[in-house]
């Protein structure tokens, strides 16, 4: 199951990269293994993945240690400081900085290991409620203070668009997210590099595709529906 599906959601990501006059290798996919079995993850890691996206702590730290090493784990949910501690030396991104306390932490918790952490600015480009990240007018000041964390390195935009119907209702999210990090990229902050967007899921990935994600988060498409019963 796995497999075919891995490779639908291959077809549909160059197609997506063709229609829009992208290079295939501009598109990173991101295997979104949460609640899912350290056997899937195996399957995903034999048939070439090597990215994974986790959004809790623990769980992205039990697979860690039981998986190949050259996995690179992205942390994609919301980050508690208190547990910021477990994953800075595991996670080679961070999609998830919301705020400049969590920012600090970080900092933090890289300058004790010696080490540099590179996060994304999560943006709640829909402005809804119920979803983390910050307001689209409040990225710019947030980054320009978090540029001046010496452990810390922002590559990039994140955004988690709403559920909808037609991932077309999705499009000006998306476009919405890339024209702001064009704008960040203008003021040519030191320490700041927006050239990664983290959008698009499994329901609205081409679309995101289409308006510049550089990297999809993708797991149903991949791993089938999440039980969280169990
Ligand atoms: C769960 C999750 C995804 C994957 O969602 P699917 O719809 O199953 O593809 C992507 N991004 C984040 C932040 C998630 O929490």
């Amino acid at each position: 199951m796995i497999k075919e599906n891995l490779e639908e959601v291959e077809q549909r990501i160059q197609a997506a990269c063709r229609r829009a006059g992208r290079k295939r290798e501009e598109v990173t996919l991101i295997a979104v293994s949460k609640t899912k079995p350290v056997e899937d993850l195996k399957e995903a890691y034999q048939l070439g993945i090597r990215t994974f996206g986790e959004n809790k702590v623990q769980e992205l730290t039990e697979k860690y240690e039981v998986l190949p090493k050259d996995i690179h784990w992205h942390m994609i949910g919301h980050l508690q400081t208190n547990k910021v501690k477990y994953i800075v030396d595991k996670a080679e991104l961070i999609h998830s900085v919301d705020s400049l306390k969590l920012a600090e932490t970080i900092e933090k918790e890289t300058a004790k290991k010696n080490c540099i952490v590179s996060i994304l600015i999560e943006v709640n480009v829909a402005q809804e409620e119920s979803k983390f990240g910050v307001h689209t007018d409040e990225v710019i000041p947030l980054i320009e203070k978090i540029a001046r964390f010496p452990h810390v390195r922002i590559q990039g935009l994140m955004t988690i668009a709403p559920f909808v119907q037609n991932s077309e209702e999705n499009r000006t999210i998306f476009r919405t997210l890339q024209k702001l990090s064009v704008d960040i990229m203008q003021k040519n902050i030191d320490n700041v590099n927006v050239s990664i967007l983290s959008m698009g899921m499994t329901n609205d990935y081409e679309v995101a595709i289409e308006e510049g994600a550089t990297m999809v988060r993708v797991g149903t498409g991949i791993f089938g529906a999440r039980d969280y019963s169990i």
